[in-house]
């Protein structure tokens, strides 16, 4: 299995957001309980992670910081020049990963939005999970592409739900 995976509400609490003007880089900011152990978890399970998130770079380097080294690919739309759905995001972050076509069925993107990430992930062939902890966005999918594969109550849970799926 390869793990894509959002930062703003699915590592990162956006409540915890930090920012000297709307919009601009974020200051300071909380990861959610268990976020960077679970990082660890994965990686100890040979599981490639690439960051595929829509903001700053500088606010994702103030996020996560001392984690950067736990992400074999780092996709951020400030530096792509689109932001998830497009599929801009997800071929940059198969260009990063250096992964083909027939690598699809292993990929699981995980984000909070439907919109973006699940909608995304739908459209651009790889499995969608869609991560519900946070109060913020609509969960509610909209479109039939916006139905994500999979749901995740809590970061904790991902570990477990990537060892399931990579023995189907
Ligand atoms: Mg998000």
């Amino acid at each position: 299995m390869i793990l894509f995976i959002d930062c703003g509400d699915t590592l990162c609490d956006e409540s915890t957001e930090v920012r000297l003007v709307p919009g601009g880089v974020v200051q300071q900011a909380s990861l959610f309980p268990g976020a960077a152990e679970t990082l660890d978890r994965i990686r100890a399970m040979q599981v490639p992670i690439c960051l595929v998130a829509d903001g700053l770079e500088a606010s994702f380097q103030v996020i996560l910081q001392g984690l950067t080294d736990r992400f074999d690919g780092w996709v951020v739309s400030e530096t792509v020049g689109a932001e998830k759905p497009s599929p801009l995001m997800f071929e940059a972050a198969m260009q990063a990963m250096d992964l083909q076509e027939e690598d699809k069925p292993k990929i699981l993107m995980v984000g909070n939005n439907v919109r973006k990430d699940i909608a995304g992930a739908n459209r651009f062939g790889i499995t969608s999970v869609l991560a519900d902890y946070s109060p913020r966005y609509d969960m509610t999918p909209h479109a039939p592409d916006e139905v994500p594969d999979y749901l995740l109550h809590d970061i904790r849970d991902l570990p477990d739900l990537i060892l399931s799926l990579s023995e189907k």
